[in-house]
């Protein structure tokens, strides 16, 4: 197999002839480096690369080119390997349109010239890229083929399913040619859509997310009946739990419902996460993380709803969808919130259908040069509209309230103030929607003068606030009227300041403990928590600590 390629671009030929040596002598053996002296021409010869078959691991631009700088050069590479890592090679005077760039083609990192000596400042940069690249594309995960209606909200359930969890796909929309030979070939019944194609020539009809999960290689049932932990969730509350359960010798195993990552893998970049200080995306991050916990030895399961939570003597039961259960020593609880749904006529019709609750990366191509609706005003919803005005013609935020000062970042509201794409409604709200099979029209209120407005609108992106989904706790872990669960010291008291009615040990609660000894909670779940990511993997970890006092001492 051809070896993968380095590119670099510089026009200053010394420059570009420098980076290119070094990047031959540390990285020559299993990498074809490519060496460009212009934008036009490094795209030339991405198109070649391209056209026999090869792959591009990570693009190094010059900002500074005369005839086209290295974001322009970069937004166009990005077509071409849209997998690709980028760098922008800047002087220290164009620290700000590096920063810029970050937000315009997704830059992973800028490194300030000169990176003299490469060992610490060009090396470790790219070394990071390149096991980033392997692990995105290396997946043990199989490509699966899915035919679908364009506009079925199942067909979109499942492209969404396997692009969270990196599982490679294609997607043949039924009504066109190549997807109707499909589903002759497979001699599958067009009324009985979607259909997934394996990797190894079966034809799933109608499937399930564990039946796809299990197509593509994720794991989906417990190798063992027993633990010493059992992780529900696997945002970056329970990914914490899990690297460092996995990694301080608890057999562990974590539970997800649909993809590890949660809300925060599906942020299309991260800015405030300690260490990054370009940004990361939430899927690299939540991918590495999940990767970090299995090689601790965690097992990781897809597609797994737990159900229920019994305390029996010691041990804590976890009851699953399918009426399977796994037994553990201790539990920690990560299922963090959930977008709550708009309440409005005709939008229920359409969701999945150019209604939307959180970013769907998947569709975000599919609005090129159309009209994208943004609901919210928080700061999910500011990188929402930041991602897809990369896209679409326009986005435009409907706010509820008077300004987004109150809700969003200062940093993601001067973004939007600069970026032209992007207008701000602010009072603001959709009253209703309409359309056959995809959404065609919206009704805008102006929440001040009630006057209403009809628009034409095929994409709608819902970020509307989130509430815990608990109620399978319900009388067995104590919450508060919202749903969020109670731990420590804000678990209710008995009369006497003594720990809460139904405690057994001769201890208080400890400080992420919930009503019932032994299980514990993090993240966005817990009442009262920050809702951020460091938070929620702090708290992970900081849980683990509390498991091993609880199996020292019950
Ligand atoms: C678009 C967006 C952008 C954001 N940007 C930032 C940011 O820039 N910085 C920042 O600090 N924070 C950000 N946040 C907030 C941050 O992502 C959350 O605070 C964080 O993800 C909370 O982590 P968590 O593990 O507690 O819960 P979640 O991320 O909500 O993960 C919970 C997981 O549990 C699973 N689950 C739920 N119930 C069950 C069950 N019964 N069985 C099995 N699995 C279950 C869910 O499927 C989910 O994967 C953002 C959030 C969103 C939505």
């Amino acid at each position: 197999m051809a070896r993968p390629v380095i590119l670099t671009v510089d026009d200053d030929p010394a420059v570009s002839r420098a980076v290119a040596r070094d990047l031959r002598r540390e990285y020559g053996e299993h990498h074809r480096i490519v060496r460009a002296e212009s934008g036009p021409a490094a795209l030339d010869a991405l198109r070649e690369i391209a056209l026999r078959g090869e792959q591009v691991a990570v693009i190094l631009a010059d900002q500074r080119m005369p005839r086209m700088s290295g974001v322009e050069f970069l937004e166009q590479a990005m077509d071409l390997f849209p997998r690709a890592r980028r760098v922008l090679l800047t002087a220290y005077a164009d620290t700000e349109a590096a920063i810029t760039a970050i937000n315009v083609v997704d830059l992973d990192h800028y490194l300030l010239k000169p990176w003299d000596p490469p060992e610490e400042k060009l090396y470790p940069v790219v070394d990071s890229l390149l096991t980033a690249w392997r692990e995105s594309s290396d997946r043990p995960a199989a490509t699966i083929r899915i035919v679908g209606n364009r506009w079925s909200s199942r067909s979109y359930e499942l492209r969404d399913l396997a692009a969270r969890n990196q599982v490679s796909y294609d997607f043949f929309r039924a009504e066109e040619p190549e997807g109707a030979r499909l589903l002759e070939a497979a001699g599958a019944d067009p009324d009985l859509l979607p259909i997934v194609i394996t990797e190894d020539g079966r034809t799933l009809v109608q499937p399930t997310d564990a039946q796809v999960a299990e197509a593509a290689g994720l794991a989906t049932t417990a190798s063992e009946e027993v633990y010493d932990l059992v992780v529900v969730g696997g945002g970056p509350g329970g990914l914490g739990a899990s690297v460092y359960g996995g990694s301080e010798g608890l057999r562990t195993v974590l539970v997800e419902s649909r993809a590890t990552g949660g809300q925060a893998g599906t942020s299309s970049r991260i800015e405030n996460y300690l260490g990054f200080p370009d940004g990361v995306s939430g899927d690299q991050l939540t991918m590495r993380a999940r990767l970090q916990a299995e090689k601790f030895g965690t097992e990781v399961l897809t597609t797994r709803t737990v159900t229920a939570l019994e305390p029996k003597g010691r041990a804590r039961v976890v009851r699953f969808d399918d009426g399977s259960e796994i037994t553990a020593h201790a539990v920690v609880l990560a299922t963090g919130v959930a977008y709550r749904m708009l309440d409005c006529p005709g939008l229920e019709d359409h969701t999945g259908q150019g209604v939307f609750y959180g970013a769907a990366a998947t569709e975000a191509a599919s609005c090129a040069a159309q009209d994208v609706y943004v609901v919210g005003g928080a700061n999910s919803a500011g990188q929402a509209a930041m991602n897809f005005s990369r896209h679409a013609a326009k986005v435009v935020m409907l706010v509820r309230g008077p300004s987004l000062q109150a809700s969003m970042s200062h940093y993601l509201i001067e973004q939007i103030e600069a970026n032209p794409r992007i207008e701000v409604r602010t009072c603001t709200e959709v009253c209703a929607a309409a359309g056959t099979d995809h959404l065609e029209k919206l009704t805008l209120r102006d929440r001040n003068t009630g006057a209403e407005e009809t628009v034409e609108a095929s994409w709608l992106f819902v970020f509307i606030g989130a509430a815990p989904r608990t109620d399978w706790l319900d009388g067995v872990v104590a919450r508060d009227a919202r749903g969020f669960v109670l731990t420590g010291p804000d678990l209710p008291r008995e009369e006497n300041g003594r720990a809460p009615a139904g405690w057994e040990p001769d201890r208080d609660p400890f400080h992420l403990e919930t009503s019932v000894p032994g299980v514990f909670a993090v993240g966005d779940v817990r009442a009262d928590s920050v809702k951020r990511v460091a938070s929620a993997v702090g708290e992970g970890a900081m849980a683990v600590s509390l498991v091993h006092r609880w199996l020292e001492n019950r």
